[in-house]
């Protein structure tokens, strides 16, 4: 009985053995073949990064654009084209035509002047006035980029100083917007414009016109892509007064174009459509 036990008994050991092994073999093939799978993925995607950095380079090339763009971009445009200085700029703000709320020009600092201008016009308004200076003229920005927020206060001080005079709230508002633009009307927002004046005379009146630094400025403003933007005669179409001392940029074709025609920026789109 023993004897029949126990070889039942190796029996069933061997053949619990056999079994094992072959389990053993058909997995280790399914280990193998995952492991062969697994490789030969990694491989192929390692492959793949490894052979196309284009993509990671162009990402890293779009970061710098901005910080170019603040120093040089407008001469290099130009000299591309052939204008001397920045693109045409033929932006219209009115009365009729308010600046949208959420422009932002691209200031830059004119420190000789202590003031803030679009960096399109930069250049041309410093090589103006240099060319001015250089002729013994002398002169002083008395506005550049002006915020929608200061132009309010502009407006509310003229304004207050009307109604302490005995004017009610509304005809001091006609009466000061004739000579100052409206909140979200002022050409000073987009920093595409400076009022100038001689240094040795600087109120904003009439005598203004009349200084030897603005006569110069009227009769060259246009080689250096500025018009003179509200002139006299023109109450009409700019519904606002003369300002012999703002000037606008519009780029060297339109400033001629327009100081030729003896016309103003409305007019001159108007024609171009
Ligand atoms: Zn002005």
């Amino acid at each position: 009985m023993n004897c029949i036990r126990r070889k039942r008994h190796r029996t069933k050991k061997k053949a619990l053995k056999k079994f094992f092994r072959k389990m053993l073999k058909r997995y280790a093939v399914c280990l193998a073949v995952v492991l062969i799978l697994v490789t030969g993925w990694k491989l192929t995607s390692f492959a793949v990064k490894s052979l196309s950095p284009a993509k990671e380079q162009k990402e890293d090339l779009q970061e710098p654009e901005d910080v170019f763009s603040e120093e040089e971009p407008i001469r290099k445009i130009s000299e591309a084209e052939g204008v001397p200085y920045g693109a045409e700029n033929l932006l219209l703000v009115n009365k009729d035509h308010p600046l949208d709320e959420s422009y932002q020009p691209n200031l830059k600092r004119n420190r000789d002047y202590g003031v803030d201008v679009d960096a399109s016009i930069f250049d041309a308004l410093k090589d103006m006035l240099a060319e001015g200076e250089k002729q013994g003229l002398s002169f002083w920005i008395a506005s550049g980029y002006r915020s929608p927020q200061r132009q309010r206060e502009l407006l509310d001080e003229d304004i207050a100083d009307l109604v302490r005079q005995g004017y009610t709230y509304s005809e001091a508002y006609e009466e000061v917007v004739r000579e100052t633009m409206p909140v979200g009307c002022s050409e000073h927002a987009t920093g595409l414009c400076v009022d100038i004046v001689a240094k040795n005379y600087q109120f904003l009146d009439e005598k203004q016109g009349s200084t030897k630094e603005i006569r110069w400025l009227q009769e060259n403003c246009s080689q250096y892509g500025f018009i003179l933007r509200y002139p006299e005669g023109k109450e009409d179409i700019t519904k606002i007064s003369y300002e012999s001392w703002h000037f606008r940029y519009v780029g060297v074709d339109a400033a001629k174009q327009i100081t030729e025609q003896g016309i103003t920026l409305e007019e001159y789109l108007e024609s171009l459509e």
